[in-house]
């Protein structure tokens, strides 16, 4: 299988097709946009277009043109054409890669841009290998009933700026592949990413199945709202995903919600058990990087640690030891793993959580010292030890290149402290025995519990979160039903 020719071969060319230009429409109007700036440098890359409320009604009626034929395709066509998206996907990777960087300024290179465009491909691959089976629910003679998945029709798909490609096609390569048509609105802070990516799926989708609807929060609203639109997969923050909840009351909107996480960690006393100094120190490195992912700005990272008295001076040299090492800088530079946040608020947000925890009298290991005025969102990967377990950094979702590390000497503590947010994305639990490691995980109340690694997500394993950090599944089988509604036929 091979992909179109007439797609844009370099950087220049694939963000010619996703910015406003600057001169005049032919009728005159100056299409609405907004400046899209490299996080890192302040340079402006571009013009991203603002649509409005009438754009969703123009999509759903594309939409609502083309779902009921895309719908009769045979799951096999549908399953070569999301085979055949993603051989594009591959093809454009370096210019997808190289937008996404400096829209968001993820480097290249580590858990990254390529990483990311990467995982697109590969969750496109998987929904087009997946099929829901038709199950028998009775067959005993006298009753026959079967469950069968039918598409819902149309979809809408609203998403945040931490990793706008990879949960675009999160959303909408099930969606797709179940047969509904989807109208995506990305983050108003990486609008640029996701119209590349969903130019590139639609020079093999048939025209209506896939639109994208740049905008504001309003044109989120307007989804969530929209008589039309029959599920909305919502990925962002908590306080967004209950106004979509209230907004979706109108014609009793069927919801995937993917909110914040406060993932906690816990170390346990094994955990270094029969380990040489370089296991101890792959387990630590896995620590740092289930933290700082992206740069920290990953839902389901590491996002306090809590770890016990008999190896916290351990764990705590080792991450710091790391992070001091671990080279932070422009994306496009290939060296770099750790880049900025990705805009000015979130950076806002992570220095105002470690002033915090600095005045309560936490201990900076490193970092922890940004500077403020300069053009880029830089801060510095930054450990802090010694902190009160009622801190705002341990009780607030940092989203950002910041580990809070929290000592324990009674496990049980330890597990009613992680159990107490109400966030339950992610959690994990780290030690030599997996066996008392998945006792200590199944009392841990969260959507996935990882042993010794942390936000490893697969496009065939089921995620989702619970308590305030959401509901429903996304991914593998379970991301199908999502995206369908089930039929029983009785007789
Ligand atoms: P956000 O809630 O501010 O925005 C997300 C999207 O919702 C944006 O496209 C925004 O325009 C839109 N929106 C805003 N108001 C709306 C409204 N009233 N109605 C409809 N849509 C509206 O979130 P963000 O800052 O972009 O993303 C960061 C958050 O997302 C973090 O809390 C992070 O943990 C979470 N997140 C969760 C997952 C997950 O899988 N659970 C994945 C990534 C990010």
């Amino acid at each position: 299988m091979s992909a179109p020719k007439s797609l844009p071969a370099t950087y220049r060319e694939l963000l010619s097709l996703v910015t406003v230009p600057l001169e005049r429409r032919p009728d005159g109007d100056v299409v609405a946009s907004r400046p899209v700036h490299d996080p890192a440098t302040g340079e402006v890359i571009g013009l991203a277009p603002v649509h409005g409320a009438e754009e969703v009604d123009e999509a759903v009626e594309a939409a609502r043109d083309i779902q009921p034929d895309w719908a009769s395709w045979s799951s096999g066509e549908r399953a070569d054409l999301l085979e055949k998206a993603a051989d594009a996907v591959e093809q454009v990777a370096e210019p997808l890669a190289e937008l996404l960087s400096r829209e968001t300024g993820k480097p290249l290179n580590g858990p990254n841009a390529r990483f990311e465009v990467g995982a697109c491909v590969s969750w496109l691959r998987t929904a087009a290998s997946l099929e829901v089976p038709v199950e028998t629910v009775v067959d005993d003679g006298g009753t026959r009933a079967t469950l069968r998945w039918r598409p819902v029709g149309i979809v809408g798909a609203i998403g945040p700026w931490n990793w706008p490609m990879m949960i675009t096609v999160w959303q909408t390569a099930s969606a797709l592949r179940m047969g509904n048509a989807v109208i995506v609105k990305p983050s108003e802070n990486t609008t640029l990413s996701v119209l590349a990516l969903c130019a590139v799926l639609n020079e093999v989708l048939p025209p209506g199945v896939l639109t994208v609807v740049p905008g504001e929060r309003e044109v989120g609203a307007v989804i969530a709202g929209h008589p039309a639109i029959r599920k909305v997969l919502f990925t962002g923050s908590t306080s967004t995903g209950r106004r979509i909840v209230e907004a979706s009351a109108g014609n009793l909107k069927r919801l995937t919600l993917e909110l914040g996480g406060n993932d906690a960690g816990i170390v346990l006393e094994d955990i270094f058990d029969g380990a040489d100094a370089d296991r101890r120190r792959s387990v630590v490195e896995d620590m740092f990087w289930g933290a700082f992912i992206n740069t920290g700005q990953t839902c389901a990272a590491l996002k306090r640690l809590y770890v016990p008295d008999s190896v916290y001076d351990e764990v705590c040299s080792g991450l710091a030891e790391v992070a001091r090492q671990v080279p932070m800088g422009l994306g496009l530079e290939e060296g770099n793993l750790l880049g900025p946040l990705q805009n000015r608020s979130q950076f806002d947000i992570v220095d105002g959580l470690v002033e915090d925890a600095r005045a309560s009298g936490a201990r900076i290991l490193c970092g922890g010292n940004p500077v403020r005025n300069a053009p880029g969102f830089f801060y510095p990967a930054t450990l802090v030890a010694d902190i009160a377990p009622d801190a705002r950094l341990v009780e607030e979702e940092q989203f950002g290149p910041v580990l809070p590390v929290v000592r324990y000497s009674d496990l049980e503590w330890a597990v009613s402290e992680a159990n107490r947010s109400e966030a339950g994305l992610g959690a994990s639990v780290w030690s030599s025995r997996p066996e008392g490691a998945r006792e200590v995980a199944s009392r841990l109340e969260a959507g996935t519990v990882w042993i010794n690694a942390h936000g490893a997500v697969d496009p065939r394993i089921p995620f989702g979160g619970v308590k305030g950090s959401g509901y429903g599944l996304e991914f593998g089988v379970e991301g199908l039903k999502a995206v369908s509604v089930p039929q029983v036929i009785n007789g």
